[in-house]
């Protein structure tokens, strides 16, 4: 099965997909993960766009994405998250390969801002925390392997307002290209996974 993650920053894409993509046996593809954990030459270009706010370039990420998702693991299928971010790159998707589900989780402007402003990363582990709605049990370290927690540069305000600029203006067009099914994202985590589970027919 093939899905597609849709919604603005904070809405919970990434924390969906994951229970999703364990749920159904697929696999998760965040591609704000693949560059966060970019390295050699690309890097300093990478990290200059990402933390603004701005897209990466469309040639780059199709490259990164045509890659992706015919690797092994993608067998049984998968569910984008980050991808596409614009009519460019969706249209560029649908040339190789067939989206079987697209959901959009929907959460206001004033949510997004304040889950982005609170939200705290694992580097080591990839665990998320939440000050407002999910802290960790010791202030500043991660619960899951004990590493120290840090907070993206692109979840500083400055660069959370521009993402939602980049939002309105590139990606939200692509609910309507696919047509996606709206999901009240403002609701419990698990309330959350199983009306997506639904929607799939899951
Ligand atoms: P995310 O973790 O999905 O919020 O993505 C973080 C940042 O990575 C974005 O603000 C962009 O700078 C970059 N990014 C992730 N996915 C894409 C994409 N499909 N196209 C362009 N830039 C992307």
């Amino acid at each position: 099965m093939r899905l597609l993650f849709l919604g603005k920053q904070g809405c919970g894409k990434g924390t969906q997909a994951k229970i999703v993509a364990e749920k159904l046996g697929i696999c998760h593809i965040s591609t704000g993960d693949i560059l966060r954990n970019t390295n050699g030459s690309l890097k300093k270009e990478v990290d200059n766009y990402m933390n603004k706010g701005s897209l990466i370039p469309d040639k780059l990420m199709l490259k990164i994405i045509k890659k992706r998702i015919y690797e092994q693991d993608c067998k049984k299928g998968f569910i984008l998250d980050g991808f596409p971010r614009n009519l460019k790159q969706a249209k560029a998707l649908d040339k190789i390969t067939r989206i079987d589900h697209a959901v959009d989780i929907d959460i206001p402007d004033t949510e997004s801002m304040r889950r982005l402003s609170g939200r705290l990363n694992c580097r080591k582990c990839g665990a998320l925390f939440n000050l407002a709605t999910n802290p960790p049990k010791i202030m500043g370290k991660c619960d899951v392997c004990g590493s120290i927690l840090y907070q993206r540069a692109d979840d500083k305000p400055k660069a959370i307002k521009k993402r939602l600029e980049v939002y309105y203006k590139e990606t939200a067009p692509i609910i309507n290209h696919y047509k996606a099914i709206k999901v009240n994202g403002t609701r419990e985590i698990n309330k959350v996974a199983n009306k997506i589970l639904e929607i799939i027919k899951c």
